[in-house]
């Protein structure tokens, strides 16, 4: 079925004519209504949408089809879209409409692909089960009772339940990574810098990057080549000449060298997902691969680094929200000083205005060097760990996550449970490292994720190692089982 195909199939069927970007857009928008209750989407972009493929058909009919003309890709609700709402999921941006596309969007929709709508997500990308959305959690499609992962929920079951070809993620603690294993797809977040964040909201800038959230390895290197490159907007935009990642994918694993680290495997991985992550490291060995033990010795301090570092960036970047500059502003203020107190105590969630305090706190005079600094210097730590490891091996991997989807609201009262589901994915982030995720079996009925972290700048890497295993196993393939599929014209 078409909304199954990966990007590459569906090329190839626009190309042969097998069918139009016009019907393939207008199917992915019928399963967006049918499955409404998933709520993987803010916006649906019906009209436009349909509009953009009407103009691909005759494109591709005039032989000037773009590299993803007629695609239809759903945006995370955290890049900026010209004329279109753009809420971060928060109340706060709730009825804001950019006056400008991110580079990322401007980038996708050069390449002629159908911008199909905007995906559900954490507020301001705070959260790893999509349920601090101020627009109500995501629903996972393999299991609608449990969570799709977080931030980029929407987007990982939007792909998973065949509601758009591919979708665009950010990840800043393992918002790409860890949603895609929770929903059986692939995730990539690339080496920092690697894309423009610009108009792309920002959470934590130092760790923020956007990423392809596809079926396929080889899809999400299409879409990289695409999203990639120097962007003069951004300053910390890598300048690099962007490499055509396609032609890297039929390298051999062949007598390449693959890391496992023993704190991957720590009493809080699940028992079964273990097995599964242990029997995908063994595909990787028949594939030519030998596996080596290293270690990072400072790896086990990434979760509080990270909420020291996190939480401080993002109560700087939160202050434009006052209901001045930015943001909602609330009714009849008495003065000044009240007008930002309730904008911002009406606006934010709990969970973004628990992450304010914190920053707040420790970038004050009094514990920035307790705090802040600190956790700068075990970010030095992590990263040199990783530059060592890169000496002896050609990339690393592991579980994505300790544990597959759970329970909707099981953890919403336990902070720690809640940010300890990061535990393998935050690391790449405060290195700034390429990572990403592939399905690589299941558990209980529930996908289980494998994490591939490479050396910078060495996307092309983990992605031919992913296509070697996608092109050896079918897990990708697996596709969750929706009522609608039945029914389907
Ligand atoms: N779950 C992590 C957090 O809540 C990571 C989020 C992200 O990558 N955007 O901060």
């Amino acid at each position: 079925m078409m909304h199954n195909e990966s990007i590459t199939e569906q090329l190839h069927a626009l190309k042969i004519g097998k069918y139009s970007s016009k019907e393939l857009t207008e199917n992915y928008l019928y399963r967006i209504k049918k499955l409404k209750d998933l709520n993987c989407y803010i916006s649906v972009l019906e009209e436009s949408a349909l509009r953009a493929a009407t103009d691909a058909d005759q494109a591709r009919a005039k032989g000037k089809a773009g590299l993803l003309s007629g695609i239809p890709i759903a945006h995370k609700d955290i890049f900026c879209t010209k004329n279109v709402s753009t809420t971060a999921g928060s109340k706060m941006l709730h009825n804001y409409i950019a006056p400008f596309d991110a580079t990322v969007v401007a980038k996708i929709a050069a390449a002629g692909a159908v911008t199909i709508g905007k995906t559900n997500m954490d507020e301001f990308a705070m959260g790893s089960s999509n349920e601090t959305s101020y627009f109500g959690p995501v629903k996972n499609p393999w299991d609608t009772s449990r969570v799709p992962g977080g931030s980029s929920g929407g987007s990982a079951a939007a792909v998973a339940a065949g509601l758009c070809s591919a979708a665009t993620g950010t990840d800043t603690g393992g918002s790409i990574r860890q949603p895609a294993a929770h929903c059986g797809i692939t995730g990539l977040k690339p080496t920092y810098g690697r894309i423009s964040r610009w108009g792309m909201i920002a959470f934590a800038s130092s760790l923020d990057q956007a990423g392809p959230m596809t079926r396929t390895a080889e899809d999400a290197a299409l879409m990289l080549a695409l999203m990639a490159g120097n962007d003069p907007k951004d300053s910390t935009c890598i300048g690099d000449d962007v490499p055509t990642y396609l032609e890297y994918l039929n390298s051999s694993l062949d007598g390449s060298c693959i890391g496992i680290c023993e704190d991957f495997f720590t009493d809080g991985l699940e028992a079964k997902s273990e097995q599964v992550i242990q029997e995908a490291i063994k595909i990787f060995e028949h594939l030519g691969a030998k596996i080596k033990s290293i270690k990072l010795p400072h790896i086990r301090y990434s979760v509080p680094a990270y909420y020291v570092i996190a939480p401080a960036e993002a109560s700087t970047n939160l202050s434009r929200y006052d209901g001045v500059r930015f943001g909602h502003r609330c009714k009849d203020p008495e003065n000044l000083n009240d007008l930002f107190k309730r904008s911002r105590s009406e606006g934010f969630g709990n969970e973004v205005k628990r992450r304010i305090m914190v920053g707040a706190f420790t970038l004050s005079a009094g514990y920035y060097d307790a705090y802040y600094r600190q956790a700068q210097q075990i970010r030095r730590l992590i990263k040199n760990d990783f530059q060592q490891a890169f000496k002896e091996v050609d990339f690393l991997i592991g579980p994505t996550a300790p544990q597959t989807a759970f329970q909707l609201g099981e953890k919403t009262d336990s902070q720690i449970e809640m940010y300890l589901q990061d535990i393998y994915t935050i690391a790449g982030n405060l290195a700034g490292l390429p990572a990403m995720s592939i399905p690589v079996g299941f558990s209980s009925k529930l996908p289980v994720g494998l994490q591939l972290i490479g050396n910078y700048l060495q996307e092309g890497t983990i992605l031919s190692a992913a296509h070697q295993y996608q092109k050896r196993t079918d897990w990708h393939k697996c596709v969750p089982v929706l009522a609608i599929n039945k029914v389907q014209p």
